[in-house]
């Protein structure tokens, strides 16, 4: 049997905020991060429109990036004290993905991160309360997604939260939220977007109901990213699609060992984070090399550059020709092609990637890559990338 879960509904294009005019309820909390939705005026907006459906309003802010354990414990604590019938989150991944688990802890006090953090073992959400979100980035698609990843900073642990419970109930998925955005967020955003497509569409959970999502939103990644990351504003909405699209895909067929590798190096290396978004691009394109030596996976790749126009005879031609339209993204956003070029020092890279090639491997992303890998096939791929080595196993 399978499952394929989505938002009730997904309201998109400009002006879409505007729906929370019509949400029916009593009471709203709205979620929101460190103040670039107060800026933009886009707070005002959502409080006005959440009036103008009738309902008494409720702030929440200063969501940080990468959300903590704490943080959601006084959302939750907020949200018992005012007793909402509708949470509202808005902005980028964090405040949407925080106000999510804020959610478990409202309807279920007694609950622990323990409990919550074995895969599609939540409790029973909405007896108290439905979930609208509204991103105000163009990537990690958290607004249809049954994801949130929190922080325990005092553990040093990170929780990923999985279960069709938190897929929210509304998206509302409004492309004036990300004008604003800054290129190179453009950039790492849409290159996420791509990966989570790519990942999706060869992803051993993949089906027909996620397929087509995922090819049309690496259709559109190609057409419309180079002119979103040059600030063409018509391309920047279709990315925005775009990217909620690769969203519906992989919240239902998952992902592989580009988010796997990209999880367990983001904060490893003592030069500095790599963004999600940046590491992603960089492993994309050796991950293609390594996993299409599966029979299943070219073909699924050959796919991709079929179907989306790229040239090719054969199916090696294909994977090659994808593999090669990557490159030529990272080279157009100014994106490293190895981990050398990015700043990594060989030194730290040669001392700490055994342990991270172990963790990655031990990543929740790793099970549904289609091919398998263990520790020490992950260092060489990693080496692979630090060198710009071709991958040839
Ligand atoms: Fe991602």
């Amino acid at each position: 049997m399978g499952r394929f879960t989505l938002p009730r509904d997904i309201y998109h294009g400009k002006g879409s905020l505007e729906e929370l005019k019509n949400l029916k309820g009593k009471k709203a909390i709205l979620v929101v991060g460190g103040g670039s939705m107060k800026r933009q005026g886009f707070l005002d907006k959502a409080v006005n429109y959440l009036k103008e459906a009738g309902m008494e309003v409720e702030l929440f802010e200063g969501v940080e990036p990468d959300p903590s354990v704490e943080t959601v414990r006084r959302g939750a604590e907020a949200m018992r004290k005012f007793e909402p019938d509708w949470i509202v989150a808005m902005g980028g991944g964090s405040p949407i993905d925080a106000a999510k688990a804020m959610w478990a802890f409202y309807e279920y006090p007694e609950t622990t991160f323990e409990d919550l953090i074995t895969p599609f073992n939540f409790p029973e959400l909405r007896t108290k309360a439905k979930f609208a979100a509204i991103p105000s980035t163009s990537g990690t698609a958290t607004e249809v997604t049954a994801f949130s990843v929190i922080t325990d900073y005092e553990k040093g642990i990170k929780y990923p939260l999985a279960d069709f419970n938190i897929t929210p109930d509304v998206a509302i998925v409004d492309s004036e939220l990300v004008e604003g955005l800054p290129a190179h967020q453009v950039a790492y955003t849409g290159m996420d977007a791509l990966t989570h497509a790519i990942e999706a569409y060869v992803s051993t959970l993949n089906c027909v109901y996620t397929d087509p999502l995922a090819i049309k939103a690496i259709e559109m990644v190609f057409d419309y990213l180079p002119a979103s990351f040059k600030g063409n504003m018509d391309a920047r909405a279709q990315m925005h699609d775009a990217q909620c699209l690769a969203g519906m895909a992989f919240s239902n067929a998952l992902l592989g060992i580009v988010h796997s590798m990209a999880h367990k190096t983001g904060a490893a290396f003592s030069t500095g984070h790599i963004t999600h978004g940046l590491a992603n691009a960089m492993y994309l394109p050796y991950v293609i090399k390594y996993n299409a030596k599966d029979p299943v996976a070219a073909k699924r790749y050959a796919e991709i550059a079929r179907m989306t126009g790229l040239e090719g005879a054969s199916e090696k031609a294909l994977i090659n020709s994808l593999c090669k339209k990557i490159d030529e993204f990272n080279v157009i956003l100014g994106i490293p092609a190895t981990l050398k070029e990015f700043g990594i020092k060989e030194d730290e890279f040669k001392e700490k990637i055994a342990v991270i090639s172990e963790n990655a491997v031990g990543d929740a992303c790793t099970g549904s890559n289609p091919r398998a890998i263990d520790p020490a096939t992950m260092e060489k791929l990693f080496t692979c990338i630090y060198y710009g080595k071709e991958v040839d196993f």
